[in-house]
Order: C-alpha cells, then sequence, then structure tokens
C-alpha cells in the first residue's frame, strides 16, 4: 500500500487566487509530510503522507471558519528561508525564498498593489421645477446630463441621409462625422428632422469651392459664407448651417490646415452644433413662420437659447457615455464664466431677458454661448433636451415664446428669469 497521497488543493475549492496563508496552512501542518510539487495561482499540487491526511482536512476545514483564536505564526522575511520559492507578503511587500548556490534567503519582490477602494458614486437629488431649483442646484449638471444621455439612448434615428463633401486640396480632421451627426438626431429624436444633410468641409485653399458648393443648396447665399468661415489660414475656424426649401441640411464646415490641433473639428462637436441649428430650423419647416427655418431662428427665439442649446447639445450628444467627458468639454465652453466677477445674478437677469433682443448684440459674443450652454442645461435638467427643442415647435406653431415657455416648465417667463439667473450664478460659483 502507497504511503503517500497525492491531490490538489484548489484553494479549499473555491474559485479565486490562493492566499498566502493558505499556503502556509497547507505546508506547515505536518512540515515534512506534506509536500508541495507545484503551485499557480489556483491550485497547489501536493504530496501528502497519509498519516498526515486526517489531520491535514481537520485543519483546512477548521482554516475556513472564521476563528480568532486560530492562527497561524506571522512569517518576518527577514534573515533565512527555509523553502526555495515560498512567497510571503509583509508590510505590503512580497518576499520570496530564493536559492543562490548553497545560500537561500529572502529577497523584496514587486510592491503589492492595494488597489484604491473605488468610491460609491452618488447621484445628486435631481430638480423637478423651477420651486426646488435652488434647493437643488447640485443636481443640475448631472441631470441636465443623465436626462440628455436617457432621451439619446432610447431615441430612434429617422434616418437622415449624410452627403460628405471635402475640398480638393483639404484634408478631414474628424475621421466620423456621420457620428456626430446620428447623435444628435436621438438626442431630438421625437422632432422634424432634415431629410439630407451635406457636410461641406473646406480649409482656407478651398474658400472659393465651398462657396460655389454651397450655392448650390443654400436658398439666399450671400457669396460670403465661406469667406466668412474661413477668413484666414490661421482662423479658418467658422461653421454655418442653414436648410433649404426641401428641408434638407447645408452645413459649411471649415477644417484647419498646417496641422492645427482642435478638438472642436476632430471629435465631432463641431458637426453636431451646427446640426443641433438645422433642427431648430427644421421646427419651422412647414408653418407660417417658415422664412425663419432658412436662416433666423433667432427671429423669435433668444439668441442665447440658439447657441447655448447648440453647444449644450453637441456637448451632451458627443459625451452622453460619461458624464467626467461631458464636464470636461462643459468646462472647455464656460470655463471663463468661473471667473469672470462681473457676471452677478442681475446682470444674468438683465442678460436672459434683455429690452430688446438687439441688445444680445452688445455683449461679448461668446456669452450667448457660454450663459446659454448653463441656461440649457438648467432646463434640460428639468425636463430633458427634449423641453427645449419642443419650445421651437410651439412658437413655430404659432405661440409666443413666453406662452411656449409657461406651457412647458408651468411657470411665467417673468417669473422664470429671476430663479434661472439665480441658478446659473450658482452653477459659475459651486
Ligand atoms: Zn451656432
Amino acid at each position: 500500500m502507497q504511503n503517500s497521497f497525492y491531490g490538489k488543493i484548489r484553494c479549499w475549492e473555491r474559485l479565486r487566487k490562493c492566499t498566502d496563508e493558505e499556503f502556509r496552512i497547507a505546508h506547515f501542518i505536518n512540515p515534512g509530510e506534506v509536500t508541495i510539487r507545484s503551485r499557480n495561482q489556483y491550485s497547489w499540487d501536493l504530496k501528502i503522507n497519509r498519516n498526515a491526511l486526517s489531520g491535514l482536512v481537520i485543519t483546512l476545514v477548521l482554516s475556513l471558519i472564521p476563528n480568532p483564536a486560530y492562527s497561524i505564526a506571522k512569517i518576518v522575511p527577514d534573515g533565512v528561508c527555509k523553502i526555495d520559492g515560498q512567497e510571503v507578503s509583509f508590510k505590503r511587500k512580497i518576499y520570496a525564498c530564493l536559492r543562490s548556490g548553497k545560500k537561500i534567503f529572502w529577497n523584496e519582490q514587486a510592491k503589492v498593489v492595494v488597489p484604491a477602494p473605488s468610491p460609491t458614486f452618488v447621484e445628486p437629488i435631481a430638480p423637478t421645477s423651477f420651486s426646488d431649483l435652488a434647493d437643488r442646484a447640485g443636481g443640475i449638471s448631472y441631470w441636465g446630463w443623465k436626462k440628455s444621455a436617457t432621451e439619446l439612448k432610447t431615441g430612434a434615428l429617422s434616418g437622415v441621409e449624410v452627403v460628405q463633401l471635402l475640398g480638393p486640396n483639404s484634408q478631414m480632421m474628424n475621421p466620423d462625422p456621420t457620428t456626430a451627426i446620428y447623435l444628435t438626431e436621438r438626442l431630438y429624436s421625437q422632432f422634424v428632422q432634415p431629410k439630407k444633410v451635406y457636410l461641406i468641409y473646406f480649409s482656407f485653399s478651398d474658400v472659393t469651392w465651398a462657396q460655389l458648393q454651397f450655392n448650390k443648396y443654400a436658398l439666399h447665399p450671400t457669396g460670403h459664407e465661406a469667406a466668412n468661415s474661413c477668413q484666414s489660414a490661421a482662423t479658418c475656424w467658422g461653421a454655418q448651417s442653414e436648410i433649404d426649401m426641401k428641408g434638407n441640411a447645408i452645413l459649411l464646415l471649415s477644417v484647419r490646415g498646417g496641422g492645427i490641433e482642435d478638438l472642436n473639428h476632430s471629435s465631432g462637436t463641431l458637426e453636431a452644433h451646427e446640426f443641433t441649428h438645422a433642427i431648430q430650423g427644421s421646427q419651422f419647416i412647414g408653418t407660417s413662420k417658415e422664412a425663419a427655418a432658412y436662416c433666423c431662428t433667432k427671429s423669435y427665439m433668444p439668441w442665447w437659447l440658439v447657441e447655448g442649446g447648440a453647444e449644450f447639445s453637441h456637448a451632451a450628444a458627443l459625451y452622453s457615455d460619461s458624464f467626467a467627458n461631458y464636464s470636461s468639454e462643459r468646462k472647455n465652453d464656460v470655463g471663463g464664466l468661473f471667473t469672470d466677477a462681473t457676471i452677478t445674478t442681475s446682470w444674468l437677469e438683465t442678460f436672459l431677458k434683455p429690452g430688446s433682443t438687439g441688445d444680445w448684440a452688445k455683449y461679448d459674443n461668446w456669452r450667448i454661448y457660454d450663459v446659454g450652454f448653463l441656461a440649457s442645461e438648467v432646463l434640460a435638467a428639468l425636463q430633458g433636451p427634449q423641453s427645449i427643442m419642443q419650445l421651437y415647435r410651439e412658437v413655430a406653431l404659432g405661440k409666443s415664446y413666453e406662452a411656449a415657455f409657461l406651457g412647458i416648465y408651468g411657470i411665467s417667463w417673468n417669473d422664470a428669469v429671476p430663479i434661472l439667473a439665480q441658478a446659473i450664478h450658482s452653477l459659475i460659483n459651486p
């Protein structure tokens, strides 16, 4: 009868890595009677003297029961060690017992990596109306993003056809512009969409070519649209969006030359911004205000809602899969407001509701983009991005902006302005 038992211990049949503690238990139960033949992460291959087997099993079972009284002496890896190949962890380091000639000694290995506990993200409380906006201002940015991401994920594609044109001397910076168009389309899938979108890409050397393309589709081209968007090789960074009589969108999109890197031109945010304008305009197609669709939605809507809504949309559409990435893009857009002490609550009230629409032209032009971004984020946090596009649709169908606002958000525009101003102020002074 053989006096030895060969078998594997798979870390007590649990699918996990064997611990050093288990290693020690397996080996030191009865030194000399248990021999580790090989070791890998999940099992020990043992040769055990049969006489030791019953004791081994009992001790292994004991080791599974939490018992403060049962412990194996901690191995301190200093000086000479006994078992070639043995590893122990000590003070967050791993030591291996190595043999070199006749010497056998502990050798410090790589540090034990202790993974940092991942913080558990707790969603802030969502604001639900203008009445709880001030108390729940901490949730505005997150819920503006979250409600947009949810809308985008559930939104169906209506199937806009993308036609991409590139100037003969120009190079694309965004390798996949169609994705940006589709993401934006899904953000507003409940609304009228352009049937087709022409993307006309051009660098400074193709301004004449781009204008010729634009003239083919645009309703009333001035002949200067391409040059306005690309005034020099160094400042060729503009873009423009229009709708034609058939409800198609024409996006004039400059590309930077000379190897200039520009995330707005390579990430899809530029296309998403301009396509949002096309969707804003599309709400007016077939209505008595149709003329506004082709060029001039600012005739009916606050300028900050037109540009800020497009700015917010491009961040929400392109970064719907990550609040952190959305926040990073948001910071690029609105970061200037955080350091501007002139943006007070009363300044914001006047800006949101000026004496006349022409007053918006008197401000720094970027204010309709960055303040508009935050105003749009507030509205999206309350009732999703679709509530903003609903404003366009109802105005296009005949309501005033004020009447549409009251119907959608349940508060008069006059009463909403100071609350909205306070909310924006709290976003830039967190
Ligand atoms: Zn714009």
